[in-house]
């Protein structure tokens, strides 16, 4: 029997950093390339994928604040930022032949479109990678509650968090050697802890809306795909 989870459509949250290589800022095309590769194999199992990527390899909100900026506008300086790496990942994806929508939470018609949620819906089902730019389109947000927000609208089976680390560890793997991975673990158990899997925010909102979250790395070729296989380590909050 075949026991593999099968996902009709999910949710790829990456953050900024992701993009950015060894570079310590900005974007490195090749993994830029690494990532649409990523996406494309589980775009070619028909599932239908949308991402949210975050914009920490350019600017954060907090950063901005914390050298004297006003909170609002370094905000949206950030969300900004999540559409230039929005535009780089289609312009990638686009490259290796998948269609793609950008679509930022701020009209800016020249650029991508805005969001519409029956329209999103639309291009999905025709099996393009919508990619949501500019974060829920409010100060005080992250894009991993962007990436929740819109996982819920879209009817997503998951928000698939690809990282660094292949799952949640009740401490950090790179400073314990004892370190545990959490096979599964509940919303309220990584809000209690603080286990970093995504901001308070975030996990509530997909524990409101039952929407579990897989965190798994980004860093192994296939790794994505075979996460929606069932296969690999992970953890899942649910
Ligand atoms: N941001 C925001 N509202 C949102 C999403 C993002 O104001 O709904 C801003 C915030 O300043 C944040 C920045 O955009 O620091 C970049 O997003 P994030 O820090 O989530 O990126 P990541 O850490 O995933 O790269």
């Amino acid at each position: 029997i075949d026991q593999s989870p099968s996902y009709r459509r999910v949710m790829l949250k990456i953050s900024g950093e992701a993009l950015m290589g060894d570079q310590g800022y900005g974007l490195h095309p090749p993994t830029v390339a690494r990532i649409a590769q990523e996406v494309k194999s589980v775009h070619d199992m028909g599932v239908e994928i949308c991402m949210v990527i975050g914009g920490g390899n350019i600017f954060r909100g907090l950063a901005g604040s914390a050298q004297g900026m006003e909170r609002t506008t370094a905000d949206y300086m950030g969300m900004l930022a999540t559409v230039m790496n929005a535009l780089a990942m289609q312009s990638a994806l686009e490259g290796i032949g998948i269609f793609t929508r950008v679509i930022s939470a701020i009209p800016m018609d020249q650029v991508c479109e805005p969001y519409i949620r029956r329209r999103a819906v639309r291009h999905l089902e025709k099996g393009r990678v919508c990619i949501f730019a500019a974060g829920t389109g409010n100060p005080y947000f992250t894009t991993d509650t962007a990436a929740t927000l819109r996982a819920s609208e879209m009817g997503c089976e998951g928000v698939f968090k690809g990282t660094k680390v292949d799952g949640v560890y009740d401490k950090d793997p790179n400073k314990f050697a004892d370190a545990k991975r959490y096979d599964t673990v509940s919303y309220d158990e990584a809000l209690e802890k603080n286990l970093g899997v995504m901001d308070a925010t975030a996990i509530a909102l997909a524990r409101d809306n039952q929407l579990p979250i897989i965190v798994f790395s980004l860093d192994a070729s296939g790794g994505f795909r075979s996460i929606l296989n069932g296969e690999g380590t992970y953890t899942r909050v649910q």
